[in-house]
């Protein structure tokens, strides 16, 4: 199964699309991180893509689609795959027509506000890539796995900004760009992890 996440930064994406993965048993692709691991490894790719998301900016779409497509020719997509900030664009929705049947597309809606408290409190983990909230943690470290936590660049305040306009004008048209197709579920991302998860795994179940 073909699937694809779609909202807006921290509608909780990344976290569900780990969850479902794990259910489905398919693999979890993420642009924002194969970006971010190209930057951690000082790939060509990395450096060049570095200043587009530090500022919260898109990559180009002839890189986003060029690094998507290799990577769903690889082995382990055989049975499906489960893309995770791909396609943020009109271009890339097409362009991934062109090569890719997706079967369905999981639409996560969330407040603006909430959204905003969200990536403002949002801690990462450089090892184990677990999402925390300053909320809900006691100290600077992963409950995970002990590593100390960061803050994404592209979660202060004005990188988030520029982040949701750009959501807004060039990625949210796709939720119409799929409905037309037919293939658009949307799911309510408000709620605890585990509420948000049986939603989606609802949706899902074709
Ligand atoms: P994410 O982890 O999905 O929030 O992505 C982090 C950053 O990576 C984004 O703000 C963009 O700069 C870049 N990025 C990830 N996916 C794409 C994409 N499909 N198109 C363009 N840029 C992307």
């Amino acid at each position: 199964m073909n699937l694809i996440f779609l909202g807006p930064p921290g509608a909780g994406k990344g976290t569900q699309a780990e969850f479902a993965s794990r259910a489905l048993q398919i693999p979890h692709i993420s642009t924002g991180e194969m970006f971010r691991t190209a930057i951690g490894e000082h790939t060509i790719m990395g450096r060049s893509a570095q200043r587009y998301i530090d500022a919260g900016k898109l990559v180009p779409d002839a890189v986003v689609i060029e690094m998507v497509r290799e990577r769903i020719a690889q082995s382990d997509c055989a049975n499906g795959y489960l893309l995770d900030g791909f396609p943020r664009t009109l271009p890339q929705a097409e362009a991934l027509h062109s090569f890719a049947e997706t079967d369905r597309v999981i639409n996560i809606l969330v407040d603006d506000g909430v959204l905003i408290k969200r990536l403002s409190g949002r801690r990462v983990c450089p090892d184990c890539k677990a999402t925390h909230h300053i909320d809900t943690l006691k100290g600077e470290n992963c409950p995970q796995c002990g590593a100390g936590l960061i803050r994404r660049v592209d979660d202060s305040e004005s990188a988030v900004a520029t982040r949701l306009e750009i959501y807004y004008r060039q990625t949210h048209p796709l939720v119409a760009y799929y409905t037309r197709e037919g293939i658009l579920s949307d799911v309510d991302g408000s709620g605890s992890i585990e509420e948000v998860c049986q939603r989606i795994l609802r949706a899902i179940d074709l």
